[in-house]
């Protein structure tokens, strides 16, 4: 680190746990974001600002004019541009010395797989369920962990799933019917603008807390969060022994 880097960051160097090994791992690791709408704009913003060193965003939705009640990576000069573009515009405002790769296709299959064998850390930001389950099961194939958080109308939840962990439930554990349409999302049902910002922000923080191994992560728990009434409750989540994704055949 040069002496920029050093007052860049000296907020994060000074916390003893966290130290200039801490920002170091920060500045060297890669993050794959998909999606980069409500939780992805504070996820970006955040890990970019902290210094991530490399974050492929991935999106294949262009900003709205609905967006811009919560999505605030994304502007009003921003409407119909791609969002991991705009995502990525953000991102190098605050940080010019971040290095970001948008993707502005939705991926599946072969380039999901090579994005998630290239990354360090998985960041799930999707309000798709599809999409959820896949990146799931391409997290579990490739050994890597995952950080998924979700938000509607008043409520979010945040856990971490990682494969390293032999007693780490993954998402399908939590979720284990995948044809149930029981998943809601904020174009149908409406969201609270920094619900978003409460559930996005724990995402980055859980991410950081990974890759620099400092602190206790949330593997085996979730965290729900009911903002209309300011209740957050950490439940344990177990590994599903049946599992088809996670448990051992
Ligand atoms: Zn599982």
């Amino acid at each position: 680190m040069d002496d920029a880097q050093l007052l860049q960051y000296s907020r994060h160097i000074m916390l003893p746990d966290f130290d200039v090994a801490g920002q170091e791992k920060l500045l060297h690791a890669k993050v794959l974001l998909i999606g980069a709408g409500g939780l992805g704009s504070p996820i970006a913003l955040y890990l970019g600002a902290a210094g991530v060193g490399h974050m492929t965003i991935v999106d294949d939705d262009k900003v709205d004019a609905s967006n811009l009640q919560r999505q605030i990576a994304h502007g009003d000069g921003d409407i119909g541009e791609n969002k991991a573009v705009s995502a990525g515009a953000a991102i190098t405002a605050v940080n010019p010395t971040a290095r970001v790769h948008a993707i502005t296709q939705r991926l599946a299959g072969d380039a999901l797989s090579q994005q998630v064998a290239a990354a360090d850390l998985v960041i799930d930001a999707t309000d798709n369920a599809q999409t959820r389950y896949l990146l799931n099961r391409t997290c579990w194939q490739h050994g890597k962990t995952l950080v998924s958080g979700a938000a509607v109308r008043w409520e979010g939840h945040v856990s971490v799933f990682s494969p390293s962990v032999l007693s780490s439930p993954c998402y399908q554990c939590l979720y284990p019917d995948t044809e149930a349409d029981a998943q809601l999302n904020c174009a149908d049902n409406g969201v609270i603008s920094p619900l978003v910002g409460v559930i996005g922000s724990m995402q980055a923080l859980e991410a950081i807390k990974c890759l620099t191994g400092v602190g206790q992560s949330l593997v085996g728990a979730v965290l729900f969060f009911d903002g209309k009434y300011g209740e957050w409750q950490r439940i344990g989540l177990s590994k599903n022994p049946h599992c088809p994704v996670c448990a051992a055949s």
